[in-house]
């Protein structure tokens, strides 16, 4: 390659190389075409008789800086160069150029403007802005000089100051050209640049999403044969109580597995902003039966009472991510049996209409366990954070549960808050706002348990079906022949294909009552063979329901599932239990005789019998508030008792001793000893059962900021994050007044119709 087209790439490399500062390409571009320029700018003042000296100093001048550039380019210190070039810009070449080539009647002004402006080009930070200062000073100071001492500037003749000027004007020109050039070439790449980020960015966000899909596809497919299988052999009624004992630890194993390969993805999504929110319609009586059933069985094995009680104004059909809002109520209930050794958990709902579209949904899951220390609240929404992991060392659990719970909850734009009594139990509070998508009210939802499955030594079918066929469709072997063994005893008659193609052979011969189809398959997959049945020119199954069965958990994909139209779907691993009530929602009924096997335990929840809306706010005080009995039985004003220590013993204020006693005490000195305020665990116990009444809770001591009372229940309000403490100062002021005048309303707004 010849030498100046050699230079010529190295040049243009070097200018469009991301990787360098871009204002050292700058300034190498900016001295290149300075000094094309200036070698040009030298023959023409010669011809044109410019003083021998001024083109002298000009050669020697744009030799040095030739010199100086290509040491500074070679050496890597340009950014060095840059500042010392700009100094000699500044303080000698443009002041002398001023001076020897013909002060204002010249180029010179021309050369100045191309200085400053290189100089902006080349610097940064603050001392961009200092020698720009100093540069507008020495600039100022020429135009002084050479008007108060014309005699030192050395002056051309007309025809040179024309000259001169109209040479820089092109030089100028020329270099400010070939910068714009420049900057328009640079700014195309950067756009070429950038797009092609975006693209990979997207590339790599679209193989994420592949990614977290098939992990979870991929371990629920094997994780449904080990379930499956493993509750093939509990059936067994031969088996001994060591393998019995055996499997039901697989069957542990196996379901905390999979809740933690979920957690683990579900965090990762979180991450990666990935987790959508899909909301869809949802019948809020279903919701509920499944998650109560499910968390029924669990707290019954551990001898908890399971109360709930749901508000019948809430409408029966609601908008919102179904399958999120059933992962969070799971998680906090889980967690309520998981804690708590002995007494009940509780799971309360109700609902403020807001509009006749909107619904501010209220959930409250509390429960009477082994509660939370206050120093752990703050930490409790963490991701892998156990607190007390001293006592909880003997309970599962990854410390994953909440935090993703915490950030479902906001990416729903709903609130979480937690309230604790350690060693007494503690309360999750979950706000989401939802659409309406029915007028209808759910009522009074009788749930009964499910509760025959796992408890009892003999398996039993919940139906006999001989007369119904139905086909299982799954490329994955091991899982057909579970799902078969699985509906063995129904004495249905299944027919299994291994391939899209197979089953559309299968449904031209044989008229089916149920068709269960996987959705990821080779060649043809679940949702194209759906399309094809519905549509199969000679089919006998074009209106027979297809449910569909898959490893493709996530609420992406049961939109899909709905919109493509299945009659339902069933998520693996799938236990006998759930593909067996799946049948019976979709068998033709004079098919299908019931054995009672899964049928319900007969224990029915009703949700609305026990269930008293909580207040928006109530108001507490103590008892020596002294406030009248008709003002505290009208707003419902929960008191908490002083003590009141006498020789005789201890008495509660206005519980065992009333108000006429307490005079007589305190007129005879001897038996009155002393009257205590509640301590901070009173208070804690006291705002707890308070907060069972109402959402939050305003505690206002009738004592100075300074008083012990207030100090206490201050402390025991941080283990509430909806207890506000007020005393008597803050009452006089108009906060107070104002906080008053707000539970006023609140209150009148809740009291019944
Ligand atoms: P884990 O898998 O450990 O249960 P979570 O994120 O669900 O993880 O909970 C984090 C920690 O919060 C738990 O380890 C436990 O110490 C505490 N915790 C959660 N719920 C309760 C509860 N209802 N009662 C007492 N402690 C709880």
């Amino acid at each position: 390659m010849k030498p100046k087209r050699k230079l010529k790439e190295a040049f243009n490399q070097y200018l469009y190389d991301s990787s360098i500062d871009l204002k050292d390409r700058s300034f190498v571009l900016f001295s290149a075409s300075v000094l094309m320029a200036l070698y040009i700018a030298i023959p023409c003042g010669l011809i044109m008789g410019e003083p021998l000296y001024a083109t002298i100093s000009t050669a020697a001048g744009s030799v040095v800086f030739s010199i100086y550039v290509y040491f500074a380019y070679r050496n890597k210190k340009i950014r060095q160069a840059r500042v010392v070039i700009s100094v000699f810009l500044v303080f000698f070449f443009l002041p002398a150029m001023f001076f020897t080539n013909g002060g204002v009647f010249s180029g010179a002004p021309i050369w100045m403007l191309l200085g400053s402006f290189y100089m902006i080009l080349i610097l940064d930070g603050k001392f961009r802005i200092v020698m720009s200062i100093l540069n507008a000073l020495v600039l100022t100071a020429c135009w002084i000089l050479g008007y108060i001492f014309p005699e030192y500037v050395v002056s051309y003749a007309r025809e040179g100051a024309f000259f001169d000027s109209l040479a820089a004007l092109f030089i100028v020109m020329f270099v400010l050209v070939s910068h714009a050039v420049f900057q328009t070439r640079l700014y195309k790449q950067q756009s070429e640049l950038s797009e092609e980020k975006t693209r990979e960015v997207e590339e790599m966000n679209k193989a994420q999403s592949r990614f977290f899909s098939s992990m979870s596809h991929e371990i629920r497919t094997p994780i449904n044969t080990v379930l499956g299988l493993n509750e093939i052999i509990l059936r067994q009624e031969d088996i001994s109580e060591e393998v019995r004992k055996d499997s039901k630890n697989i069957q542990g194993a196996g379901r905390m597995l999979l809740s933690l390969i979920n957690d683990i993805l579900d965090v990762s999504k979180i991450e990666a902003g990935k987790m959508d929110i899909v909301p869809v319609d949802y019948n809020v009586s279903s919701l509920l039966s499944e998650i109560v059933n499910m968390i029924w069985l669990k707290a019954d094995e551990k001898g908890l009472k399971f109360n709930v009680d749901v508000d019948p104004n809430v409408p029966e059909v609601l908008f919102g991510d179904e399958v999120r809002i059933k992962q969070i109520l799971i998680n906090l209930l889980n967690n309520a049996v998981k804690y708590t050794k002995e007494g009940s958990l509780s799971l309360h709902l109700e609902c403020d209409i807001k509009n006749e579209d909107a619904v501010l949904l209220k959930i409250s899951v509390s429960d009477t366990g082994m509660g939370i220390k206050q120093e752990a609240l703050p930490h409790l929404f963490d991701t892998f954070k156990r607190v007390d992991e001293h006592k909880n060392r003997y309970i599962e659990g990854t410390g994953l549960g909440l935090s993703i719970v915490k950030q479902l909850v906001e990416l729903m734009d709903g609130s979480i808050t937690v309230n604790s009594v350690y060693g007494e139990g503690t309360t999750f509070l979950v706000s989401l706002n939802q659409g309406i998508s029915s007028e209808k009210k759910v009522g009074d939802i009788s749930i009964t348990g499910a509760g025959k499955e796992g408890k009892t030594e003999k398996f039993e079918h919940s139906f006999h079906a001989p007369d119904a066929r139905i086909l299982i469709v799954d490329d994955n072997e091991m899982n057909l022949s579970v799902e078969e063994k699985l509906l063995l005893g129904t004495e249905m008659k299944v027919d299994l294909s291994v391939s899209g193609a197979d089953a559309l052979v299968k449904t031209l011969q044989n008229r089916y009552d149920v068709i269960f189809m996987d959705h990821l398959m080779p060649e043809m997959d679940g949702i194209e063979c759906f399309e094809k049945i519905r549509s199969q020119q000679g089919g006998l199954n074009r209106n027979v329901p297809i449910i569909a069965l898959t490893a493709n958990a996530g609420s992406e994909n049961i939109e899909l599932y709905n919109n493509t139209g299945f009659d339902g779907y069933l998520v693996k691993p799938v236990s006998g239990l759930l593909l067996e009530e799946m049948l019976l929602r979709h068998l033709p009924k004079e098919k299908v005789i019931s054995s009672g096997g899964h049928e319900m335990t007969g224990q029915t929840i009703s949700t609305a019998g026990a269930y008293v809306r909580k207040r928006p706010v109530a108001i507490a005080t103590s008892s020596m508030s002294d406030l009248p009995t008709d003002v505290v039985k009208e707003l419902g004003i929960g008191i908490i008792p002083y003590k009141v220590i006498t020789d005789e013993g201890v008495f509660f204020d206005n519980y065992d001793i009333d108000s006429e006693e307490l005079v007589t005490y305190m007129g005879n000195e001897m038996r009155f000893t002393t009257s205590e305020p509640p301590t901070e665990e009173e208070l804690i116990r006291f705002f707890a059962a308070e907060l069972k009444k109402a959402h939050h809770l305003i505690y206002i001591t009738l004592t100075t900021g300074s008083s012990r009372e207030y100090g206490r229940a201050l402390k025991a309000a941080k283990s509430f994050e909806n207890v506000t403490v007020f005393n008597s100062e803050c009452l006089s002021s108009s906060t107070g007044m104002l906080v008053l005048a707000a539970v006023r309303m609140a209150q009148q707004n809740q009291t019944p119709d």
